[in-house]
């Protein structure tokens, strides 16, 4: 079972999907908690380039192949390798950040940019989406700009969230959508109550 976590910046999709795993870990269950952009060696490298304000402007199709490798190197090395065996993977953002961002964020066609994403990852789609719902200015003030990202205009990061509540609104089936300001506790508690049941079949 392939869970993810997407939202805007400072939403606590770490602090969940680390509760995520302590409590299926507690269940009984192996779980691999991975995350994008960077959870692998060369990811490493690719998310330092696309990430440090020193990168500078980035044509947004380059920085859409970035993220776009990224993904391929983290699909194949680390998360299907995990799901074949036999273990729940939950990783911290995934394909529906780069329609986001680099779709909706930066104005790219979002049916192109999935395309390429839909290739990079050999269409492997969770089961479940968990979208922390944010407001961009409640979530930056968290940051003060410390990578490239965290430095565009709050338009930019209101596409972003527009981009995921519309991507949530068209496949309930497939996504859960939490309002991150609610306490740690009851968003764990919410997530948990909708993942149990996926690995219950
Ligand atoms: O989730 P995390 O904070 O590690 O993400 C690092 C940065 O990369 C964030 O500022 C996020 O907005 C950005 N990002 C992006 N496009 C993606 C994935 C992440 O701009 N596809």
């Amino acid at each position: 079972v392939f869970v993810c976590f997407e939202g805007g910046e400072g939403s606590g999709k770490s602090t969940q999907s680390r509760r995520l795993r302590e409590a299926l870990e507690a269940d009984g269950h192996t779980v691999l908690l991975t995350f994008e952009p960077g959870d692998t060696p060369v990811g490493r490298t690719l998310r330092e380039i696309v990430l440090s304000p020193e990168t500078g402007e980035l044509s947004d199709r380059t920085e859409s192949l970035l993220y776009a490798a990224d993904k391929a190197e983290h699909v194949d090395t680390v998360v299907r390798p995990a799901l074949d065996r036999g273990e729940v993977v939950v990783t911290d953002r995934y394909v529906d950040s780069a329609l986001a961002y680099q779709g909706a964020g930066r104005a790219l066609d979002v049916a192109e940019v999935e395309q390429v994403m839909r290739w990079a990852t050999g269409d492997l789609r969770p089961h479940l989406t968990v979208v922390l719902d944010l407001e961009p200015d409640a979530g930056l003030g968290r940051f003060e700009g410390r990578d490239r990202i965290e430095g565009e205009s709050l338009e930019f990061h209101q596409r972003v969230r527009e981009a995921f509540q519309r991507m949530a609104a068209a496949a309930p089936d497939h996504y859960l959508v939490v309002d991150a300001r609610l306490p740690v506790d009851e968003i764990a508690g919410q997530v948990l109550d909708r993942v149990r049941p996926l690995l219950d079949r």
